[in-house]
Order: structure tokens, then C-alpha cells, then sequence
């Protein structure tokens, strides 16, 4: 079994998620005791948010590369970036390690694409719904992606970084997010993906008709497939 490393903490709340998930789907495909091999290092997340609203991306960049090495120090065999946002300095993080770089946007489309499906909507930051880093690459992978519009790119933004990353569940913040899955399904998307690591704790499949693509199960997942190849 390989050594999974993760590079967590933004927020913590959805790597605790990333570290059960890893653990439950090790156990069941091993079985008996079995668990996932990991080094973590999880960084200050409020560091993190004042880079990115910032727009200091270089610095960002720098300092998670600095972690990612800790990671490879510890033993990783390989480098999961426990949310989708800071992909967007994915390319530095991973020319400065010696170790892959599981991209959380390529598990992403490779499944989606299984699943026979290629109009998806993206919900997760503004940074993730409006930059290239990452729509940009789901369209060079063959997906057409459809984003919300700009008020209601606003309330998603809003309730990552105010209320889930700080482990608040609000049911009306669901109901606004079923209300924008809806109206992204309305304007043609076959499916839509929660392109934030916290998502899953506000929405889930059971909530809505519109398949959704979970980026922190699907991360996990392939980490899992990664670790036992
Ligand atoms: N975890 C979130 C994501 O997947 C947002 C927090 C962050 O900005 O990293 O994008």
C-alpha cells in the first residue's frame, strides 16, 4: 500500500471528511483492520483566505509548496491538495515536490465522463467558478461547464467562506443552493459538480434529482485506487 499525503486544513472541516473517507473505502476494499497509509500536514487557513482575497496567489503558492514538502518528507507517496481553490497553484506546488500531484479537477472529469455526461455546472468559489485553473481545464477535458450567474456566484462564495468553512450548516443556505442546482439544471446541465470540499456537508445526492459530482468523495476515492495500485 502506497502512502497517501494530504495537504489539508482548508478548511479542516472538509479534511476531516478526506481522512474518513480515505479510512472507510481502504476498510472496505481490504477489509479486517486495514487502514489507509497517510501523512497529512494541515496549514492555518485563515493565512491561506487573506492570500487569496488578497490576490497574492505567488505567495500562496510559496507557502503551500513549502508544506507539500513536509508532506514528501514524511514519507507521501503521492500528493492530494485537500480542496479545489488552491489548484489554482496546483503547477508550482507540484514542480516543487519530487512526488505526483493528484488533481482534484482531472478525478473529477474522468468521472463525470464515465458517467456519460458532458453539460455540468460548477459550484465552489468565485476563484473556482470564474478562473481558468479550473473550468478551463474540465473544458480541455471535454466538458462543457456552466456557472452560475454573477448574484448568485455571490451567495455561493459567500456561504463557503462564512459558513461551512467555519463548520456551519444553515438549511436555508441549502435551500438557496437547491435553488441554484435547479436553475443551472434549468439552463441545460446534465449534471452539477460541488466544486468545493465543504459542499458535501450542505448538499448531498438525497437532497436533489440533478446527479451530483461530490469532488471531495470523488478526491478520496481516487486516492484510495492510487494508494492500493
Ligand atoms: N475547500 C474549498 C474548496 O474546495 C474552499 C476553501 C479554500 O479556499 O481552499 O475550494
Amino acid at each position: 500500500m502506497k502512502t497517501i499525503g494530504l495537504l489539508g486544513g482548508m478548511s479542516w472541516e472538509s479534511t476531516e471528511l478526506y481522512y474518513r473517507l480515505i479510512n472507510e473505502e481502504t476498510k472496505r476494499v481490504l477489509g479486517g483492520l486495514h487502514s489507509a497509509r497517510i501523512a497529512m500536514v494541515s496549514v492555518d487557513f485563515q493565512e491561506i483566505e487573506r492570500l487569496q482575497h488578497a490576490d497574492n496567489w505567488g505567495a500562496a503558492a510559496q507557502l503551500l509548496a513549502q508544506h507539500a514538502r513536509q508532506v514528501e518528507s514524511a514519507g507521501a507517496d503521492f500528493l492530494l491538495i485537500c480542496t479545489n481553490t488552491m489548484h489554482r497553484v496546483a503547477d508550482a506546488v507540484s514542480a516543487s515536490i519530487g512526488i505526483p500531484l493528484l488533481h482534484i479537477a482531472d478525478a473529477t472529469a474522468a468521472q463525470i465522463k464515465a458517467a456519460g455526461k458532458r453539460r455540468v455546472g460548477l459550484l465552489g468559489t468565485r476563484f473556482t467558478m470564474e478562473q481558468d485553473f479550473y473550468k478551463g481545464r474540465l473544458e480541455q477535458r471535454g466538458l462543457r461547464v456552466l456557472v452560475p450567474s454573477t448574484p448568485d456566484r455571490d451567495i455561493v462564495h459567500r456561504v463557503i467562506y462564512e459558513e461551512l468553512c467555519l463548520g456551519d450548516v444553515n438549511p436555508q443556505s441549502r435551500a438557496e443552493y437547491l435553488r441554484i442546482i435547479d436553475a443551472l439544471h434549468q439552463q441545460g446541465a446534465e449534471a452539477v459538480i460541488a466544486g468545493c470540499t465543504e459542499i458535501g456537508m450542505l448538499v448531498q445526492q438525497a437532497h436533489t434529482r440533478v446527479p451530483l459530482f461530490d469532488t471531495t468523495k470523488i478526491h478520496a476515492r481516487q486516492a484510495v485506487v492510487e494508494a492500493l495500485k
